[in-house]
């Protein structure tokens, strides 16, 4: 597939014909990165939803075009909005909704804020440049998780508008100081969040990003707001990896096999986290070698959150697990899961 990076559509105002009658025929009428503009009341001000970066995460999607069809005319927002749908490529290869980026493709949101200027490093820029000609208030990134896990918010900043803004979608915010080349890394000069909504497959995490909407589009002020739900900040989580090498594989007990070997159910730890002495998986004679979880001076601190029992991987402290996935290749080439250790969370 030939990709021309700076191409992008616009539609403003879609009427019901360019909307077509679900999500799935609107997404195959698309070419590419499309951006859908919405006039509020209040013109002056913009307000910018993200999805789809990944093509596999269709909540952000489902839930975009419920709102804009389910009255049967066009919703009237308190601001401009505008809808940018990404990886359009990505998600209409078939199986539809089922590839991250494209097969020879790079993970777009990895390649914000790169001086790279060629393939999807140009792509990115693009989309930047889409958000910022419309000097957005905020901007809502919408992602799914891999495995099942309620919704949660990330961001590398905190401020009273972006915790207001979470409180729309979701009760937790990870506060990251990941650098990965991610959209929400990027400066718009205004609090710009990633949302995980829950897994890809799951009815309640499409409900997030529609609910979460619909707020959005219906608040005239999210400074004025008064936040009915306390939201949770959870500091700097750490990527638990596979060493390089090391192998990876699942199961519900212990075959013996190299590398290191994770529970069948191990998403289930997304929900209510794993406290001390909690067995995850087996590893083989080379123990906790085979994993690292490299802290902000770039040491790697495995040991002060795990220990080896027998050949069982055992949490060393309470932990709570977020984006545990079943996914081997996810697993794999990004990380098995983030984990922050309990006493460092606190709620407002
Ligand atoms: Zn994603």
């Amino acid at each position: 597939m030939n990709i021309d990076f700076s191409d992008i559509e616009y539609l403003e105002n879609p009427d019901e014909i360019t909307l077509k009658a679900d999500f799935q025929q609107f997404l195959l009428s698309l070419d590419v990165p499309t951006i859908i503009d919405i006039t509020g009341k209040d013109p002056k001000r913009c307000r910018v939803i993200v999805t789809l970066l990944h093509g596999n995460e269709p909540s952000g999607l489902i839930a975009i075009h419920r709102w804009l069809t389910s009255n049967g005319e066009l919703p009237s927002p308190e601001t401009n909005l505008r809808f940018i749908i990404c990886s359009v490529e990505a998600a209409n290869a078939t199986p539809l909704l089922s590839h991250r980026f494209l097969e020879k493709g790079l993970d777009i949101n990895r390649c914000f804020g790169n001086s790279q200027n060629h393939g999807y490093y140009k792509r990115a820029k693009a989309i930047e440049n889409a958000i910022n000609e419309v000097s957005p208030e905020v901007v809502v990134d919408l992602h799914n998780t891999s495995g099942s896990g309620p919704a949660f918010a990330v961001s590398p900043l905190l401020s009273t508008r972006g915790l207001s803004l979470t409180s729309f979608f979701c009760d937790a915010i990870i506060l990251s100081g990941l650098e990965l080349g991610a959209l929400m890394e990027q400066d718009f000069n205004c609090p710009t969040i990633t949302i995980e909504c829950g897994g890809a497959n799951d009815e309640q995490a499409h409900e997030v990003a529609f609910e979460g909407i619909h707020q959005l589009a219906s608040c005239p002020s999210i400074d004025n707001f008064h936040q009915e739900k306390s939201v949770e900040i959870v500091y700097k989580p750490l990527r638990l990896e596979l060493k390089p090498h090391k192998s990876l594989s699942y199961s519900n007990h212990n075959e013996g096999n190299n590398g290191v070997t994770l529970l069948s159910k191990i998403e289930q730890f997304n929900f209510g986290g794993a406290h001390k002495g909690q067995m995850l998986g087996w590893l083989d004679e080379h123990g906790l070698d085979n994993l690292q979880l490299i802290n902000e001076n770039q040491e790697n601190v495995i040991s002060d959150y795990f220990t080896v029992r027998d050949n069982q991987l055992v949490c060393a402290t309470n932990l709570r697990i977020f984006m545990a996935t079943p996914s081997f290749e996810i697993a794999q080439n990004d990380c098995l899961f983030y984990i922050v250790n309990l006493t460092g969370s606190s709620s407002i």
